[in-house]
């Protein structure tokens, strides 16, 4: 990764600090930060992600990927001032995990002069994950606790997103987490999935916040670089109930095959791009109901997240 005194591919002066090792390129600091910031604005204009007036909330952690991205969006809202931002974080209540986290973004936002939401579990579905994780437990339920409370989140955000009338939701999801998913989709079979986890998701009911995704072309390697160059402030601890144990796998596997063959993330990436249109042709969509119980928008009678939450009252 470090190159001895080699100079900068781009600006051809200052000395090269890191080698992007799938194009060749050796950049310094400088140009690696805008370099980045000029990948995510070219990804936004490909995939047609944002307008001039839209009203964003950023899914925002805490962690490297989303400090990143909500110091990248707030760059380029300056020049946009019709459009607004948010951050918006989900407290899942992880005692000793989300506090730190909720710390970092709230001094975050206050520094780029941000508004922060944040949406608990606990007010929207009247427990905290620990308390779900250990009536999990109680009544046996064989969920891992990342599958009980991705489905959380997902609602949570939308919710969050909702409050703060926002029309778009931008979360920081990388290259590696989209090619992750798409290889998740494939290997549990799941080809509506597939054909739906994309860049921009579609608009399928005026309740249900469109997601973008304009880190979806940045590596997590640059994503995680671009926070210790820009000297950002997140959190680096695991979420204590991280389980995924095949998105691990896959992620080890990836990370071995890019490294012998750099531009392997790239390539799968595209190919699930141009593959999209037949897949969308073939999975099988259902039509959108209110949820029985909490009104939400949902494909049965019951929303995901009120089944889950039913199986542990
Ligand atoms: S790692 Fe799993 S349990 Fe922890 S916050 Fe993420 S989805 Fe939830
Ligand atoms: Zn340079
Ligand atoms: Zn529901």
């Amino acid at each position: 990764m470090s190159t001895a005194a080699a100079k900068c591919s781009l600006c051809k002066h200052r000395v090269a600090f890191f080698q992007r090792s799938y194009s060749g390129e050796k950049l310094c600091k400088q140009c690696f930060s805008e370099s980045i910031e000029n990948k995510v604005r070219a990804t936004i204009t490909r995939y047609k992600m944002l307008n001039y007036n839209d009203t964003i909330a950023i899914a925002v952690s805490g962690g490297k990927d989303s400090i990143s991205l909500l110091h990248v969006l707030a760059s380029m809202e300056r020049k946009f001032p019709r459009a607004s931002l948010f951050a918006v974080t989900v407290d899942e209540g992880i005692k000793g995990y989300r506090d730190e986290a909720l710390g970092i973004v709230v001094k975050t936002c206050k520094d780029l002069d941000i508004k922060n939401h944040v949406v608990s579990f606990k007010s929207l579905y009247g427990f905290t994950l620990d308390e779900l994780v250990w009536r999990m437990q109680d009544r046996k339920v064989a969920l891992t606790p990342c599958a009980f409370c991705g489905v959380l989140r997902r609602k949570a955000l939308n919710a969050g997103a909702l409050a703060v009338g926002a029309n778009k939701i931008a979360t920081a999801h990388t290259l590696d987490d989209e090619v992750q998913t798409s290889l998740l989709n494939i290997f549990h079979g799941d080809v509506a999935r597939l054909a739906s986890e994309k860049p921009v998701t579609d608009l399928v009911h005026p309740l249900l916040v469109q997601k973008v995704k304009p880190f979806c072309e940045i590596p997590e390697k640059e994503s995680a670089l671009y926070a210790y160059i820009k000297g950002l402030d997140f959190q680096s601890t695991p979420c204590p109930y991280a389980s995924e144990a095949m998105r691990n796998d896959i992620r080890v596997l990836l990370n071995q095959i890019e490294e012998r063959h750099a531009g392997t993330k790239f390539t799968v990436f595209r190919s699930i791009e141009k593959l999209r249109p037949a897949l969308i042709k073939i999975a099988e969509k259902g039509d959108f109901n209110e949820c029985t119980q909490c009104g939400a928008p949902s494909v049965g009678d019951l929303c995901m997240a009120c089944q889950l939450i039913n199986q542990i009252r």
